[in-house]
């Protein structure tokens, strides 16, 4: 008895450490995340053979049970899609046949045009849309300072000054009403489609045509694989952002659609957004808490899954089978100097 007693007082500092060591890997976010990663995401709550309500013709050829490991279509019947389910030159085929052309509108105020334009540019070149005719249109407030991007055929530059404001949360909200009037005056003359992009970000791998959509949004990279009660939601109710629950958290970063949808989303977000300004309150993610409560009332016909606005930061994930878009470096203190 005495012998055991010695050896278990014997192996106490050796199972306190490997107590403390056990703590630390688990309480790291590193690893915090790698477990979410381990929770599979909801399934489809569509049977096989059942169709999709929402989307159009050539989404009907997405096989929502190609993939298992992820939810492929959303409680109100939209497609969510990732790799694997959907035939690339099928799509690519089916909106050349529909003559399918897209305007990317893309914001480059103040310091973010040398940190991130060029890039931006030089890699959708590469990788969005590339079957297809392509307007993009860069806002800023130095024309002059727009790098001479080679373009493919049937692609083509705009350059639109507009005003700085000096708070970076307004030259963020402040793109809603650039978008909506954009649109009005110049991108429905010959775009069906708009996508909106933030500048601080590099396309690395194929954002094609499975992406078109009437109206379409991308999860959020950090809370994808998160219960509803981290989202970022504003939750102040005094801002007309305010939302107890919702669907899923969308990154602002990537949003598109028909151009009537696009209008629709970007004119009420401004509305929301002026609203609060009356009211002197500011939602908690400025422009991403207004879509996303936009986003909540009017359900997207098409979710894109964050491999179309990933970051490297959050480490491996095996659902993430291609990282079509990936977050730039941020540096803030540079960026966000206001003046
Ligand atoms: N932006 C800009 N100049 C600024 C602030 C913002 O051009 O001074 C544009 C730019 O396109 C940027 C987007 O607004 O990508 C959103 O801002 P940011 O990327 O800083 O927001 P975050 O990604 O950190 O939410
Ligand atoms: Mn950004």
């Amino acid at each position: 008895m005495s012998r055991l007693i010695h050896s278990v007082k014997r192996s106490l500092p050796f199972i306190f450490f490997a107590f403390v060591l056990l703590c630390m890997v688990y309480f790291t976010p590193k690893s915090l995340r790698y477990l979410e990663g381990l929770i599979p995401m909801k399934k489809c709550p569509f049977a096989p053979g059942e169709k999709l309500k929402l989307g159009d013709g050539i989404d009907a050829s997405l096989d929502l049970w190609s993939r298992v490991d992820v939810q492929t279509c959303t409680e109100w019947g939209a497609p969510l899609v990732w790799e694997g389910m959907f035939n690339p030159d099928y799509y690519d085929q089916e909106h050349r046949k529909n003559q399918s052309s897209v305007s990317l509108t893309v914001f480059a105020v103040g310091r973010y045009l040398d940190a991130y334009l060029e890039r931006f540019l030089i890699s959708a070149e590469q990788h969005f849309m590339v079957a297809l005719p392509v307007t993009y249109y860069v806002f800023t407030d130095v024309p002059e300072k727009v790098p001479n991007i080679r373009l493919a055929p049937r692609r083509s530059l705009k350059v639109v000054k507009v005003q700085r404001h000096s708070r970076w949360q307004d030259i963020s909200m402040m793109r809603m009403k650039t978008i909506a009037d954009a649109i009005e005056s110049q991108i429905r003359h010959h775009s069906q489609y708009v996508f909106c992009f933030d500048v601080d970000q590099v396309f690395a791998d194929r954002f094609g045509s499975e992406a078109l959509g009437d109206s379409v949004a991308v999860l959020h990279a950090y809370y994808y694989h998160r219960p509803q009660s981290m989202y970022t939601y504003d939750h102040n109710p005094r801002s007309r952002a305010f939302m107890e629950t919702g669907d899923f958290y969308y990154h602002a970063a990537v949003f598109g659609g028909k151009w009537q949808m696009v209008k629709n989303m970007t004119e009420s977000c401004y509305q929301t957004i002026m609203e609060d300004k009356e009211n002197q309150v500011e939602a908690l993610w400025h422009d991403e808490s207004h879509l996303n409560k936009y986003l909540w009332l009017h359900k997207p016909s098409k979710v894109l899954s964050p491999e179309y606005c990933w970051t490297n930061d959050i480490g491996y994930r095996g659902d993430i089978r291609k990282t079509r878009l990936l977050w730039a470096k941020k540096q803030y203190d540079m960026l966000r100097i206001t003046k």
